[in-house]
């Protein structure tokens, strides 16, 4: 517990929960960072390589998150040690044995993340009563599948480019890791006349200046294919893209791929921040050195989360993208004006706005 209490401040964690069940395997920890706002909201990641200390992490920036995105929910987060790929008969199991060892933790709504699905958070809500990211056939908004996020991220890039005074039509853009992030962000950029110049996947890259065919690029990955068989342009090292001038990058794959060892090497105007810390603080120091505008994640990746709240509320999905378009319009619009105004760094600004809120909502609370 001492790595956990290393980071713990005032705002949380509110509570950190190892659960072990040694008859079924599972080994999990939950935690809930603050829940001033309401309960709190988050995934349930499940990897081989998490840690307790990666939960509170991720729940700390789900706590900031929900708070920019005026949600009235908190931070949570919770992890389970185990590889996602197993049988889905054990997957159930294990994934129905954690549902019914957090049953009692009501300030804890579960979502999808990293290894769980849409029909992980069936199983949970069958055991507890109350998850996010449902099937549609249980009253759920599949967030990915609709693309949610992807959209958020090209409103907030719509908002960003009017500060930078860059034109989308003809806005040449990247996306480090087609997936459901990527794709769907690429395809509402493109709807803008913005043209996506290089897209990647874990397996290679594929770049073509004059334009790359988004429904192509679609169509091969449902084929469980990769976006390096694309047809027409040059295949290159996923890495590559890296080094494609753009006026706009955006990651939406992993988290710190841009570090201050390659952060010299991107010739872009706005980094659009789809992936969750794909920029580590030092590299994110040198790009706003050399003038380019960051778009931090936890503001410009919020549509994911914002349509799981309008899930819960038992909102419709035209609801969800409505609310996306307010919230993460405005959210950019207040933490580039905050910026700009205290000449502070766009995710500085955002911190102090959501951190402002959070401590707020305590004030209003009996603790
Ligand atoms: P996904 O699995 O659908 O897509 C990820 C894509 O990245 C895949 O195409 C994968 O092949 C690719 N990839 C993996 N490693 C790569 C590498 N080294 N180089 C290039 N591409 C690589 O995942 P997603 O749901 O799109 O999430 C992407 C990121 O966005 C994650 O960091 C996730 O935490 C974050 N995020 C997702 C949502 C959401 O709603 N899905 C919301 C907020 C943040």
């Amino acid at each position: 517990m001492a790595d956990v209490f290393r980071f713990a401040d005032d705002l949380g964690p509110l509570e950190i929960v190892h659960i072990h069940r040694p008859s079924v395997g599972l080994k999990a920890v939950v935690a809930i960072d603050n829940i001033a706002c309401g309960p709190a909201v988050g995934g349930v990641r499940m990897a081989a390589d998490v840690s307790a200390e990666e939960a509170f992490r991720l729940a700390r920036a789900m706590t900031l998150k929900n708070a920019a995105a005026g949600l009235p929910h908190g931070g949570g987060k919770s992890v389970i040690f185990a590889d996602p790929k197993m049988a889905l008969a054990d997957k159930e199991r294990l994934i129905r044995a954690f549902a019914s060892a957090i049953a009692d933790l009501t300030d804890y709504i579960p979502g999808p993340d990293m290894g769980t699905d849409e029909l992980a958070m069936a199983w949970i809500k069958d055991e507890t009563g109350r998850a996010v990211g449902l099937p549609r056939e249980i009253g759920g908004i599949p967030l990915d599948e609709v693309g949610a996020t992807g959209f958020g991220l090209a409103v907030a890039i719509d908002v960003a480019a009017r500060h930078i005074a860059l034109d989308l039509k003809g806005a040449r853009f990247v996306v480090q890791g087609f997936g459901s992030v990527g794709r769907h962000a690429a395809r509402h950029l493109a709807a803008k006349g913005a043209v996506l110049v290089a897209a990647s996947d874990s397996q290679g890259a594929v770049l073509d200046e004059t334009g790359l065919d988004i429904p192509a690029l679609e169509a091969l990955k449902a084929e469980g294919k990769s976006v390096k068989d694309y047809p027409r342009g040059r295949a290159v090292a996923a890495d590559a893209i890296i080094d494609l001038p753009c006026e706009i990058w955006i990651p939406a794959a992993r988290p710190d791929v841009i570090t201050a060892g390659n952060a010299g090497r991107l010739k872009t105007r706005l980094v659009a921040q789809g992936a969750n810390i794909p920029c580590t603080p030092e590299a994110e120091a040198a790009l706003a050195g050399r003038g380019v505008l960051i778009l931090p994640d936890f503001i410009a990746n919020a549509g994911g989360v914002i349509c799981a709240a309008t899930e819960y509320q038992r909102g419709t999905q035209a609801q969800a993208f409505a609310t996306i378009a307010d919230k993460i319009g405005e959210n950019t619009e207040a933490v580039l004006a905050e910026a700009k105004r205290t000449k502070s760094s766009p995710r500085a600004a955002a911190l102090s706005l959501a951190t402002a809120k959070v401590r707020r909502a305590m004030q209003m609370r009996r603790w």
